[in-house]
């Protein structure tokens, strides 16, 4: 064996030691490259471990997007804003930049079915997941189902404990499923512990003043729900006929 090839595999074992999968797929060819620009050993260094944090970003960013269980990967580059009547572009692409998770903000989308409300929510969500986010994604009503789940199994709090971590909540669809009292008051306090800490997207077909129905009539629980939600909120109001009909009949 020549002595390349022994440091070569002594390289090898000493990334798996470290754990630095970045490195291992990258120093060959940047010992290439340095030798033949005449690198200084500091500039191959440096761009060894900048390989290095690069896939390392890199993996954390796809194990945010797996965590984040979208039904399906939208992005705001396949959005098309001249389609989406009450959306502003700019306002869109400022929240993608992530302060409001930061602050935290809430954001609402109200709107008709069929209007971008999900592709936004999903693709602000991608964003934050490239901010190495905690992102998550449920239907509001499986997230109750959830919520009533974990209680009946004595393992609420845990749900809570795992909840909280999450930096970036999306529930989608509020107003589908209307739930019992129960089911309300989980989500009341989902949203209470979130309030001013965590950052909550809802997705909704419902006008405020809807909300009640989905709440069991209670109009007290309702409006303290809201309140929190809406407090630090920015609220996204999408209009017109759905995206997807529109496209069938050609109308642009
Ligand atoms: P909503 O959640 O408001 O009911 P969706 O976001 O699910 O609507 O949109 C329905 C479908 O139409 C999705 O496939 C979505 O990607 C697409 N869509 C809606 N609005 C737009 C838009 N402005 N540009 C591109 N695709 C859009
Ligand atoms: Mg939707």
């Amino acid at each position: 064996m020549s002595a390349a090839s022994l440091t070569r595999d002594l390289v090898v074992t000493h990334t798996r030691a470290l754990k630095l999968p970045g490195l291992a797929r990258t120093f060959e060819g940047l010992a290439r490259q340095a030798r033949d620009a005449h690198w200084p050993h500091e500039d191959y260094l440096q761009e060894v471990l900048s390989a290095e944090l690069a896939s390392r970003h890199d993996s954390v960013m796809r194990q945010r997007l797996r965590e984040a269980r979208f039904p399906e990967v939208k992005t705001l580059d396949t959005f098309d804003f001249a389609a989406a009547e009450g959306v502003n572009a700019t306002q869109i692409h400022t929240l993608a930049r992530g302060e409001w998770v930061t602050a935290p903000q809430n954001l609402i989308l109200a709107g008709p079915i069929g209007t971008g409300k999900t592709h936004l929510a999903i693709a602000l969500g991608v964003e934050a997941t490239k901010q190495k986010r905690r992102v998550w994604f449920a239907r509001a009503a499986d997230l109750v189902r959830q919520l009533l789940e974990a209680r009946d199994a004595r393992e609420l709090t845990r749900l809570q404990q795992r909840l909280f971590r999450i930096e970036v909540l999306i529930l989608d669809e509020l107003g589908f499923v209307h739930f019992d009292r129960v089911g309300g008051e989980l989500l009341f306090n989902l949203l209470t512990d979130r309030y001013e800490r965590k950052a909550t997207v809802v997705t909704t077909n419902l006008a405020f003043a809807e909300w009640v129905t989905v709440f069991a009539g209670d109009e007290k629980l309702t409006t303290a729900l809201l309140d929190r939600l809406a407090h630090h909120a920015t609220v996204i109001t999408t209009k017109g006929k759905s995206y997807r009909m529109r496209k069938r009949r050609g109308e642009g």
